[in-house]
């Protein structure tokens, strides 16, 4: 069983954006720059944005991460991100979600300019994913493409089967797999008989948020497993949507957690960023 191990990966991206980097900056003097916006006081949350915020530093991205009460209204927020699109030393800008209820997120997401959209949560950029062209990949699923092309899992023809269809991780993850020629089944929690279709996958990704949902059982022998999940438990531990001791004998890779998908969802963001930076001249041209 091989250890799909996304710290050592994170890394290698990370080193490799700050070459990119301080080439953008040699050659067109441009520093690629991000605004996050952080809305409320939720902990998770400022504790990804600060993580966020680190690591651009590290990677000598500029970054400012705009702290908003969630008491604002949708039209303070939506007047914010009209100034950062008009901002020509910002080249992504973030909403950090979840949102207070009184905004509704499709209206803020569909306010940030497309070329700076570094989430790829805009429709714009989905459509443009979905046809297989060009654009922002969605963090999380373009770090789960990356593990695959760095441990040489080949995905054409093989059956893939994607619990979870959220907007963030499940459809864009599935999108992509088509792309790349899989045959993809997509699950989710009205799905019935779960184990029926993660036993004819070659490869399960998992996120759905469910403690340890995907049991060696429900796998093939020498299945790929790569688990997207995140939970807390009650211990403090964080644990994946797989029971990982129960299914790593029944695998040829799996991803832990921590250390796996979710290392890896940072350093793609930081891709991202410089992807728009290097997209600055022609939003200029606009
Ligand atoms: P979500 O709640 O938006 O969607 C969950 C999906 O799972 C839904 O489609 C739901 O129908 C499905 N589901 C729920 N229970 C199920 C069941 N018993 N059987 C089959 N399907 C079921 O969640 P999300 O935002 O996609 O996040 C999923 C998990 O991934 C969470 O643990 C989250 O913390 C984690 N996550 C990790 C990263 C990262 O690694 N960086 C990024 C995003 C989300």
């Amino acid at each position: 069983m091989t250890l799909l191990d996304g710290k050592a990966l994170s890394n290698k991206i990370k080193d490799e954006v700050k070459v990119e980097v301080e080439e953008l900056i040699k050659e067109k003097s441009v520093t690629p720059g991000l605004a996050v916006i952080l809305v409320g006081n939720d902990a998770a949350s400022a504790t990804y944005v600060a993580s966020k915020a680190k690591s651009c530093k590290n990677a000598g991205i500029y970054s400012v991460v705009h702290e908003m009460p969630d008491t604002i209204s949708q039209d303070e927020l939506l007047e914010t991100i009209k100034r950062m699109n008009e901002n020509p030393s910002l080249d992504g800008i973030l909403v950090q979600l979840p949102l207070p209820k009184h905004i509704d997120t499709t209206i803020v997401l569909e306010a940030i300019d497309p070329l700076k959209d570094v989430d790829g949560f805009h429709p714009y950029n989905v459509g443009r994913m979905v046809s297989n062209l060009d654009s922002f990949l969605p963090a999380t699923p373009f770090g789960v493409m990356r593990m695959f092309q760095e441990y040489n899992i080949d995905l054409k023809g093989k059956n893939v089967c994607v619990i979870g269809s959220s907007d963030i991780v499940g459809k864009p993850m599935a999108a992509l797999l088509i792309n790349a020629k899989a045959t993809v089944t997509v699950c989710n929690s009205s799905t019935k008989d779960l184990a029926s279709h993660t036993k004819a996958a070659d490869i399960v990704v998992i996120a759905v948020g469910v403690p340890h949902l995907l049991k060696g059982d429900m796998l093939k022998d020498g299945a790929v497993v790569i688990d997207v999940g995140i939970n807390r438990l009650d211990t403090g531990k964080l644990t994946g949507d797989a029971d990982f001791e129960d299914c790593k004998d029944k695998c040829s890779h799996i991803t832990p957690v921590p250390g796996g998908v979710g290392p890896m969802t940072i350093g793609m963001l930081l891709k991202n960023t410089v992807k728009a930076a290097r997209l600055r001249e022609t939003r200029e041209k606009k």
